[in-house]
């Protein structure tokens, strides 16, 4: 294990699991930027890699390159919760521990999939893809505008 890798893991020792609270931390998500226990790995591992990319901190050390450390040891939980969290609407509840794999691997779709509770308008350090997101929106509206446009033109035609 690097020296580096060692800090991770060190930092991981002061850090709860997002999802549970358990302060047993062994696992990461390096592309969400997450620490999680045991149990909550496998639910993060069950929505496949292109959602949560489940490292341990111990174990998989080809994984953590000197990038992916220096990303994970600027997130943490607490800006991770603040950003997947920020818009959690009043009739939604996270689920309670008791309440089954289902429940929960729904529960984290929407948070991490469908990014459902995100504010993207928020200058949040997870916010990276700002700006590529407004361009997308953008040249979606436009489209939207030109086949308007197109389809009355159409109209105008046939009267
Ligand atoms: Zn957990």
């Amino acid at each position: 294990m690097s020296a580096l890798h060692g800090n991770i893991a060190h930092t991981a020792k002061d850090e709860q699991c997002i999802e549970c609270d358990s302060t047993d931390v062994e696992w990461a998500s390096l592309n969400l930027g997450v620490f999680l226990c045991e149990k909550c790995s496998g639910r993060h591992r069950a929505l496949g890699t292109h959602v949560s990319q489940v490292r341990s901190l111990w174990l998989d050390s080809k994984a953590w390159t000197p990038d992916v450390i220096q990303v994970m040891g600027c997130k943490g939980n607490q800006l991770a919760k603040q950003y997947y969290e920020a818009k959690v609407p009043t009739f939604v509840v996270k689920p309670p521990e008791d309440q089954g794999p289902m429940v929960m691997e729904k529960w984290l779709i929407l948070k991490y999939q469908r990014k459902l509770f995100v504010d993207h308008d928020s200058n949040h350090i997870y916010n990276t893809s700002k700006n590529d997101q407004s361009k997308e929106e953008k040249t979606n509206v436009t489209s939207v505008q030109t086949s308007s446009s197109k389809m009355q033109k159409k109209k105008k035609k046939k009267l």
